[in-house]
């Protein structure tokens, strides 16, 4: 199913989409964490209820507009993208020849960054120049867990959805360290909906970006380099993995610095991002 929350006359609700129109389920859940936590008894009773409703006539809310934690984020996950990177002058203490890791680079942004489709992302003219997008697939942890091995990391998704891990390039290199640079409030829109994992095949979803109609990124995930059971064992070692948290993938070639002369957003910018299955996330830049 395709979870979805949005707001009619002024109630959240969490619903279902089907063909572009959405419907309330029942039971009543309005926190999609509280949702995924209790998927496995739920999933039995859930139905869809009421009128079916177009997308465009609700406002649509991030699927998780609150994560208990921070995001978990992967950078430098596919080749064209590392070298993209590498050769930018944005990545500190990049190395010739060394673009891709040993291991997954993996870094955080602060649950306050959340917004969802159709939101304004703040382009924080005071404190940054150089915004910068990037398509990534997300997925949604289901059942928690520590120590997963890759064997088993499919048995904890619950869901996949669109994450556009937006960046600060001057505080991403001024601050060593990437979470300045990806933290700014608003920098993380999502959504629009959470497929289940019943619905996806995560190993072969088509990426695009457009910015103002022009296609920036287009890729599709077999391309990854550290793969989706990889980077739940590997975040998980040591570390408890809880119902709700949020682990995007990456982004592959194609953001603004891989231009010369970089392309960052400008007021005004609107930039639309679609993976196969999870819908269109569409935002604009202020
Ligand atoms: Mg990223």
């Amino acid at each position: 199913m395709k979870f979805i929350r949005y707001a009619k006359n002024g109630e959240s609700r969490i619903g279902v989409v089907e063909d572009q129109m959405v419907r309330a389920i029942e039971p009543a859940v309005s926190d999609m964490v509280e949702l995924i936590a209790n998927y496995d008894r739920l999933r039995g009773e859930i139905r869809a209820v009421g009128e079916a409703m177009p997308l465009d006539s609700v406002t649509i809310e991030a699927p998780i507009p609150a994560p208990r934690r921070n995001i978990f984020c992967v950078g430098k996950n596919y080749h064209a993208h590392a070298k993209e990177f590498a050769q930018s002058g944005f990545e500190a203490g990049a190395v010739a020849g060394a673009e891709v890791d040993e291991f997954p680079a993996v870094f955080t942004k602060p649950a306050s960054c959340v917004v969802g489709t159709g939101d304004v992302v703040q382009l924080h003219g005071d404190v940054t120049q150089s915004v910068d997008y990037e398509i990534e697939l997300a997925l949604v942890i289901g059942k928690g867990g520590r120590n997963i091995p890759k064997a088993k990391a499919y048995e904890h998704i619950w869901g996949y959805m669109i994450v556009n891990d937006v960046t600060a390039r001057d505080r991403q290199k001024q601050h060593k360290q990437w979470f300045l640079g990806k933290a700014l409030d608003t920098f993380c829109p999502m959504g629009p909906w959470i497929a289940t994992a019943d619905e996806v095949d995560p190993e072969n979803l088509d990426l695009e970006t457009k910015v103002n109609d022009e296609v920036r990124q287009k890729a599709n995930t077999s391309d990854l380099i550290f793969d989706i059971p990889s980077l739940v064992e590997t975040i998980s070692a040591g570390l408890t993995l809880v119902p709700g948290d949020i682990i995007a993938t990456g982004t592959p070639v194609g953001v603004g610095i891989g231009f010369k002369p970089p392309r960052f957003l400008k007021p005004g910018d609107v930039v639309r991002m679609s993976i196969t299955g999870l819908g269109t996330l569409e935002n604009s830049f202020q």
